[in-house]
Formats: structure tokens, sequence, C-alpha cells
């Protein structure tokens, strides 16, 4: 052992500590083994629950084509990458994803990094540095700020989907260079961002725009003006991974400078391939995502909720406290619902997010729906 005992101890008291902190707060969290299957099913703790809070959206995740294209291109190419992908690590699988990435996003070149996070945390600082500015969305992802924050460049906020005060913003002060960063489609709320007019405002400072399409891949259609556009392989695509799209030279330059990309490990060849399998049935079965959407407005119908944006509806409780009750109380009905609380939200809004998947069957959603309703009731609301 090379660590003193002492350190060891004001380690283990430091975490302690925390921790405390945390359960004074009631804000402790805690890791839930849980096996998915197919449909949207979920086993865990010993129940049988139908799944209304993971992130895939189209089922690819439990779907057999995309379940044999990855254990093939892990039989192929094997387990591991090896190296980064500047080494040896890049598989001939990633020229295959990242040219259907490109084609599905009209770009003319896509780079896929090892997630959407490593994705955001690694672009962002090779777009802007000390001395230009950020400027996102106050409801942009955590790993949006990490990166703005990582690039060194002046962070700011702009209110939620406002591109009047985004245009503000940008006209009352100058830097070399301004990056604006928003959601397609908002993680915790399931609504849009006004693409065209914050894409105007954007062009009239001369700043650059770029968007995170976690939640829009294969959900939303619709055409995205911003010069470089970033996502997930890990929520409707099934498998994992991040990807940014942009010009050739953007993209270029990102494999030259993108630390995260130049400094860590190429994906495993199975994720690869089940993401690449994934693109083309999403290419083939556009369906599928309208499913999504549709099933996310029949439960917006029985709820008397206005009609949702996306294949994501969070029912506002108001309360963190009623939001971990109705969470609970729906797991006991069978249904598997995540319940968002401050900090993730604003104060004052702790929600149940309920995510809906193209696999969902109308009777279990007519099921949650009259749950809701009657916490809903409950609640005053
Ligand atoms: C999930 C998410 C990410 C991160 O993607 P991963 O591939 O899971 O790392 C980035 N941005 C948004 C908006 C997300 O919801």
């Amino acid at each position: 052992m090379t660590t003193s005992r002492n350190g060891a101890q004001s380690l283990v008291a430091y975490a302690e500590e925390k921790l405390a902190a945390l359960a004074d707060k009631r804000l402790t969290r805690r890791l839930v083994p849980t096996r998915r299957g197919e449909a949207a099913r979920a086993a865990r703790d010993g129940a049988a629950l139908i799944s209304f809070c993971d992130n895939d959206y189209l089922g690819l995740s439990q779907d057999p084509r995309v379940k044999k294209a990855a254990a093939e291109a892990a039989l192929e190419y094997g387990a591991g990458a090896g190296a980064s992908r500047l080494v040896t690590g890049d598989c001939p699988l990633y020229g295959a994803l990242e040219e259907r990435l490109a084609r599905m996003k009209g770009t003319e070149a896509a780079l896929v990094f090892g997630s959407g996070y490593l994705a955001n945390v690694s672009a962002i600082p090779v777009l802007v540095r000390p001395g230009d500015r950020a400027l996102l969305d106050e409801r942009s992802h955590a790993c949006m700020f990490a990166g703005a924050r990582l690039s060194g460049a002046h962070v700011e906020t702009f209110r939620h989907n406002d591109a009047g005060d985004l245009a503000r913003r940008l006209a009352a002060a100058r830097s070399p260079r301004a990056l604006v960063l928003t959601e397609t489609v908002f993680s915790m709320d399931g609504d849009r961002a006004p693409l065209d007019a914050i894409a105007a405002a954007c062009e009239e400072a001369g700043a650059w725009l770029m968007t995170d399409d976690a939640h829009g891949l294969g959900v939303v259609p619709g055409d995205n003006p911003a010069p470089v556009q970033m996502g997930t392989l890990s929520k409707a695509a099934g498998a994992y991974g991040g990807y940014v799209c942009g010009p050739r030279a953007l993209i270029e330059l990102l494999v030259n400078r993108a630390r995260g990309l130049v400094f860590t490990t190429g994906l495993p060849p199975a994720a690869l391939g089940a993401s690449i399998a994934a693109l083309d049935i999403m290419a083939r079965e556009p369906e599928r995502g309208a499913k999504a959407r549709a099933n996310a407005a029949l439960f917006c119908r029985l709820i008397d909720a206005p009609a949702p944006e996306s294949a994501i509806v969070p029912v506002i409780l108001g309360d963190p406290e009623a939001a971990l009750a109705a969470s609970q109380r729906l797991s006991e009905a069978g249904f598997l619902v995540a319940a968002i609380r401050p900090p993730s939200v604003p104060e004052g809004t702790a929600r149940l997010r309920v995510a809906f998947s193209a696999v969902h069957q109308a009777a279990d959603i007519e099921r949650l729906a009259a749950h809701v309703r009657a916490i809903l009731r409950e609640a005053g609301r």
C-alpha cells in the first residue's frame, strides 16, 4: 500500500461528509441493476415492469437485427479497438458509419466519438477558446456546459428558446468568435428549439450555431440549419457513441485537435456494427419514429396535456417529494417512470419524465395514463 493510513482516513471522512449532506437533502442516488428486454420490458428488484424512462425511442437496442450486427462486428473485428483512432483503432466500420451520418444530416462529413458527452466536451474547446464567447440555451445538457467551460471561453446563457434574447446578448458584446449552443429537442421538457429563428440571430451576428440532436435523431424529422450538428448513437440508435457532423475542414480539424478523440481508445467494433444496422433500419422504417411520437400524443390526449413536440412528455408536479412518490406509485403499478428533481430541472418544476417508444402498446399507455390522471387529480393539478 502506498496510501498512508491517514490519507485513506481523511478520504473516507470526506466522502462520508459529502454523502451525509446529500442524504440530508434527500438527493442520494443509487444504482439499480436492471435487466432490459424487448418491447420496453425491464426487470428490477424482482419486479417485471414496462419502462417509460429509457431513451430507446425506436426499440432498436433490443432489435434482433441490431444485436446480430453487434455480434458479427465483434466476431469479425474483435472485442476492443486496441488503440486510439489515430493509431490502430480506426476500425473500417467507422467509415461506413460516418458516411451514413453525414448523408442523414446533409453535411460534408461526420466524425464519431466515444459518446455524446465526449463529443461535446471534445469538440466545443476546438471551436472556441479564451477570449471567445459560448452562449447556451439555459436548459442545455450538462455536457454542453462542461465543454463550454473546458474551452475557457466566456460562458453565458440565453433564455430558453428565446431567439430575441439571444440576438440582444450577441449584439451586446464583441469577441473574435461566438458559439451558440442549443438542443434540437430538450431532454427534460421534450420541446423543440426554434432553429430557424436561432440560426437567423447567429447569422446576423456572425456567430456559429451548434446543435445537440440527442433526442431528435430518428424521432423528430426536420431540416437543421446549424453548420455543426452533434448527437448520440446511444438513444434512438440503440447502440453507443457520439458524433459531430459538419463541413469537411472542421471534421479534419477535430481529428487533429479534439482531445477526446486523440487521447482516447476507439469504440468497440460491436458498437459501430450496431449503429450502422440501426441507422439503416431508421432510414428504411421511418414509421418507427412516427409511432414513438404518436404514442406520446396518445398519452397527452389521455391526460389532457398539450400535444407533444417529441417522444418526451413532462408531467410537472412541482414538489420533489411528490415527484418521487408518484414514480414509486407507478412502479408499484408496473411502470418505470423517472422522477426528475432540481437541480436537473428548475426549482418548483419537479416532474415525471415520460419517454415513449415505438414498441409501447396502446393498452399499456392507456393504463399508465389512468394512473397519471389519478396522481394529477390528487395533486390538484
Ligand atoms: C444523453 C445526452 C448526451 C450524452 O450522450 P451520451 O452518448 O449518452 O454520452 C448529450 N446531450 C444530450 C442533450 C443528451 O440528452
